[in-house]
């Protein structure tokens, strides 16, 4: 069975889950039809305090969620916490400002009559998740469409079906209609027929840059909008007047965090000349303290990767990047637990025609680089197909912006982690995506902005200089 929790800790296969069968996902399209069409006359403040109901029973079940996440996928149970929190604090932002956001807007124009956008919902939307933060990924969608009114379809990733579970008991167990998020364990061919089916006028995909490719390519063979948020090689770029006893303490965690399997993970620290021998000792002294344990332990602070599947592929990245000419700074041994462990470890002299210098690498490995000035620090966080985020640090934020503004990402933070938040927009440029989550940008993707331009009675003249028959004379 393609669906089935493997706690990887422990390696045991906690449940496997049968694919969805045709009718099921018929009913579950009909279901979610109907209900667009209940909502799209309804006004969106009915759903805001379905919404805030949402976001307190996900603090009510913060350890059963938690625990859901820590079984399918392994991340730290603090991590997961945190995580479910996040979610509940997604839920009440859309819950707040949603109605507001979604209001029509007047437009001044030389049109005679009043004009305004009127946002409605589209329809059913097919949203494709993945593991690595499997509640919070989810609720980035289902929040602000759940709002807008755009009843959604569920494929999750198929080693966290019980998270996928667990986020639609919440709904269940809220009067929030059972259509407004429904799970399907679906193939791959399930989803494209999904994609395909008339009732369906959305897709939203968070995942790898493979998936995204094929997901969107059946999106667009089907006319169909979609969203995609894809991977990331983001640069962590040090300047030469960086604090550098806080950059460092920052750095490995924005590395190890979620055992380094973040899209926005900081993965290619680039640092200025005079700091980056300091800066590699301490990130070597920092990964050595790490704890590899139990992620259910409060004093792990080393959770093991997702997937067998995924640590084999990033030692297959390791060592094709070693065998390249990369120097192994420090890391790459074996950890002696049963469990999906990958030792931190950090490269260097990663050169431009070694793979290790595109790829993407999932998982707790740090690529350093060393800069001689801003622009080459620039130059070489560019340097990539992928444009998600990045983090510049300077004891000057004046300096730090203007670094920042040039990086082609999406999304950079000055002097500080990345982090996300509901009015935060989430999204990247190049092969890491297109398209926004969260915040009104996120709201607005999947909504049908309606002109509508009404004269108080017929008007010949109506539109001065517009496309508009005239009589034959
Ligand atoms: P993935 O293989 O693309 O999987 C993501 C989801 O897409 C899973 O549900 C997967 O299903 C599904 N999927 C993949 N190919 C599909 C297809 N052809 N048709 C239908 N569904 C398909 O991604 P991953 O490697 O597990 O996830 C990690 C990647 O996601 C990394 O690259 C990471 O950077 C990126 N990511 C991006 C963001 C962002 O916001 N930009 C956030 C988190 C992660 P199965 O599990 O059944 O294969």
């Amino acid at each position: 069975m393609a669906y089935a929790t493997v706690n990887p800790y422990t390696n045991e296969v906690v449940k496997e889950y049968p694919n969805a069968t045709a009718s099921e996902i018929q009913k579950a399209l009909e279901n979610g039809n109907d209900l667009f069409k209940r909502w799209e006359k309804e006004q969106p403040t009915h759903r805001a305090e379905q919404l805030h109901e949402i976001a307190k029973l996900f603090r009510q079940n913060r350890d059963y969620l938690a625990k859901a996440m820590v079984t399918d996928m392994g991340k730290l149970y603090r991590e997961a916490q945190g995580e479910v929190d996040l979610c509940a604090m997604i839920a009440d932002y859309f819950a707040d400002h949603g109605a507001d956001l979604l209001a029509p807007t007047k437009i001044e124009t030389v049109a005679t009559g009043d004009a305004q956008i009127q946002k409605h919902p589209l329809g059913v939307l097919m949203m494709v998740e993945p593991w690595n933060f499997p509640m919070y990924q989810i609720m980035r969608v289902f929040a602000p469409n759940f709002m807008v009114g755009n009843p959604m379809i569920l494929k999750h990733a198929s080693n966290t079906p019980g998270s996928a579970v667990a986020f639609e008991n919440m709904i269940k167990q809220s009067s929030a209609p059972d259509a407004s998020l429904q799970n399907l364990f679906l193939s791959y061919d399930q989803v494209a027929e999904i994609i395909a089916d008339s009732r369906v006028q959305g897709v939203a995909l968070t995942g790898s840059e493979r998936g995204g490719r094929s997901v969107a390519k059946t999106a667009g063979e089907n006319l169909k909008k979609n969203t995609m948020e894809l991977g990331g090689t983001d640069a962590f770029i040090v300047l030469d007047d960086a604090d550098i006893d806080s950059v460092t303490d920052i750095a490995w965690r924005a590395r190890l965090y979620n055992a380094g399997q973040v899209c926005t993970s900081s993965k290619r620290f680039i640092v200025a000349a005079n700091l980056y021998d300091k800066f590699l000792a301490k990130l070597k002294e920092n990964f050595a303290n790490v704890k590899p344990g139990d992620p259910m332990d409060s004093q792990t602070t080393l959770a093991p990767m997702n997937s067998k599947r995924a640590k084999d592929k990033l030692q297959a990245q390791v060592d094709d990047a070693i065998a390249k000419g990369a120097t192994l700074y420090y890391g790459n041994e074996k950890i002696d637990l049963p469990g999906q462990f990958f030792q931190p470890t950090i490269l260097t002299n990663v050169q431009k025609d070694n793979p290790a210098y595109a790829q993407e690498m999932f998982g707790p490995v740090a690529q350093v680089y060393k800069a001689n000035s801003d622009q080459e620090a620039i130059d070489l966080a560019n340097d990539s197909d992928l444009g998600l985020g990045g983090i510049v640090f300077s004891g000057d934020p004046k300096r730090g912006t203007k670094v920042a503004s040039q990086i082609e990402t999406g999304m950079v933070f000055v002097n500080n982690f990345m982090v996300s938040l509901p009015d935060l927009p989430f999204g990247g440029v190049k092969n890491s995506g297109y398209g926004r989550e969260m915040s009104s940008l996120g709201l607005n993707a999947f909504v049908n902005e309606q002109l509508i331009v009404t004269t108080d009675k017929p008007n010949m003249n109506n539109l001065a200089g517009g496309l508009v028959a005239t009589d034959p004379k």
